[in-house]
């Protein structure tokens, strides 16, 4: 079956995988059928920075306002911006439910906080780009929608495809998932290089 929604068009117009519709990326995606089987355009060095700074957006399922504003940060805080700036988007309330588990994209872990059934060590928090901190415990409002179909699926692809990152613990006892730690760049799954980003908005 060929999947064309418009989320994948973003994935098509960058010929990269950016994750955005559940757990048909993992099972069904038109970009692991066509990589072998397109070339990649040669880019000018303007398009290889725009590409790169397309696919992290883009993951994010960000406005260019909203992505620039991570710059602005990270550009001001200290060590190197690239890296800040990953860290910052990986540690935004919608990306962090959906590494816990409780959604497999972004959109529909966005959906979740912003409908008010996220709480930040127990305070309902309706915030997506809400940062995370080392230590916060996040957990469903109410844990009866653990048996939601769309989360229980969603947990149980994450547990058995091993998807929920180290510095994510997810105690089932309590229903609640710790985020022992900020993440190092290494432990991030995306593959953009970063410096690339920095010099597009630098320029
Ligand atoms: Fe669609 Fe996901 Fe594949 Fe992207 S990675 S093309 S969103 S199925």
């Amino acid at each position: 079956m060929k999947y064309t929604e418009a989320v994948c068009k973003k994935c098509r117009s960058l010929n990269e995988k950016l994750f955005l519709k559940g757990d048909k990326c993992f099972s069904n995606c038109t970009i692991d059928r066509r990589k072998s089987s397109i070339k990649q355009r040669k880019l000018s060095d303007y398009g290889k920075h725009l590409r790169e700074k397309q696919i992290l957006r883009d993951s994010y399922l960000m406005s260019e306002a909203q992505f620039r504003r991570y710059f602005s940060i990270a550009s001001k805080a200290k060590g190197r911006t690239g890296e800040t700036m990953l860290k910052l988007l990986e540690m935004r309330l919608d990306n962090v439910v959906r590494r816990i588990g409780f959604a497999m994209s972004i959109k529909t872990a966005r959906q979740i906080v912003s409908h008010g059934n996220i709480k930040v060590n127990g305070r309902v928090i309706k915030v997506p780009s809400y940062i995370v901190k080392e230590g916060d415990e996040i957990s469903l409002k109410n844990p009866a929608l653990l048996e939601n179909v769309n989360i229980k699926k969603s947990m149980e692809n994450t547990d058995k495809n091993g998807l929920r990152p180290n510095y994510i613990v997810y105690n089932p006892e309590t229903q609640s998932a710790k985020v022992t730690r900020i993440p190092e760049r290494s432990e991030l799954t995306t593959k953009v290089n970063e410096q690339l980003i920095v010099e597009f908005y630098s320029k």
